[in-house]
């Protein structure tokens, strides 16, 4: 980057964005102490809203940088960056499955809602999609799909408060279901996170969802699946085995019962018969869908049809 004098008489330092500041471009945009040299007749072609910024009524009552009309947005520079980049640098956001980071995805997808550029926002909320699912299959399979990472307990915070921002409410219920796999005293020590230069924080609405849900989800548990009579072969190892887990596991799937496939098969697999291995199988999966089912309720957030609905909107039909 380099430096420049300021527009105005102010004390703020701008610098070029070297990699956004095209020699031939005919507007300047400033975002914090950024100033980047782009196409103003591009920019009013992706969006109305943006259209609408550079339609000036008279030309001399615009600001001026290097004869250029000046535009100064009140974004995060952070986030404006990723905007801008993800326009007019072909590769910087692909959509899935090529990878991206949540940094890059949560800036594009704040900004192009914002601003209302359809084309970003529709795949910034597919890469959402590939780690946030409406159906519990969805869930088991994100770690494969996801085309980024989030950095723990904090990025589950900062999900919260992109989804909520742009109106991703069908990413709710998963990201809620796994702020409420840890303590609440732990979501509430570190439920801050700075992203892009913002602090992303929990609302209060969040808060009080998950803490609804927190109660909600830790009132079912699978663990009693394992212990109902039309199920049991006879055998007394196997009804054994299946008591030893169900007391062993109880407590853990009570905190994240949908944590309990893997260990259920694999023990289940090892020490019990195959008709009890696969009717305690089929007896898992159908209370995993039924738990997934109650998982909008037990946030107090709409049901999945009406999810899917949006996400589906989202997603571009
Ligand atoms: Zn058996």
């Amino acid at each position: 980057m380099s430096s420049a004098p300021s527009p105005q008489a102010s004390t703020t330092r701008l610098v070029h964005f070297e990699e956004l500041w095209f020699t031939d471009g005919n507007v300047v945009l400033q975002a914090g102490d950024r100033l980047f040299c782009v196409y103003r007749g591009f920019l009013a072609s992706l969006s109305s809203v943006l259209s609408d910024m550079f339609s000036f009524p008279q030309p001399s009552d615009v600001e001026c940088y290097d004869g250029k009309p000046l535009i100064v947005f009140h974004d995060p520079p952070g986030e404006f960056v990723h905007f801008l980049k993800a326009i007019f640098m072909p590769t910087y956001f692909l959509p899935p499955p090529t990878k991206t980071t949540f940094e890059v995805l949560d800036g594009v997808l704040r900004l192009s809602d914002k601003y209302d550029v359809a084309h970003l926002r529709q795949r910034a909320m597919h890469h959402l999609s590939t780690w946030f699912g409406t159906t519990v299959e969805q869930y088991f399979a994100d770690n494969e799909t996801a085309t980024f990472k989030l950095p723990g307990l904090k990025g589950y915070v900062a999900v919260a408060s992109l989804a909520t921002q742009v109106h991703a409410a069908w990413a709710l219920p998963q990201c809620y279901y796994d702020l409420t796999t840890t303590s609440i005293d732990e979501v509430l020590r570190q439920g801050c996170h700075v992203l892009n230069g913002t602090t992303r924080q929990l609302s209060e609405a969040d808060i009080i969802a998950i803490s609804n849900g927190f109660r909600a989800t830790r009132r079912s548990s699978p663990a009693m699946r394992l212990l109902e009579h039309s199920d049991i072969c006879g055998d007394p190892g196997c009804l054994g085995s299946r008591v030893r887990l169900a007391m062993d596991a109880a407590e853990d799937w009570m905190v994240d019962p949908l944590e309990a496939r893997e260990v259920w098969m694999e023990y289940m697999g090892t020490f019990t018969c195959p008709e009890c291995f696969e009717k305690c199988s089929e007896s898992m999966r159908s209370w995993e869908v039924g738990f997934w089912e109650n998982l909008p309720a037990a946030f107090a957030l709409p049901p999945w049809p009406e999810l899917q609905r949006m996400k589906a909107a989202d997603l571009g039909g």
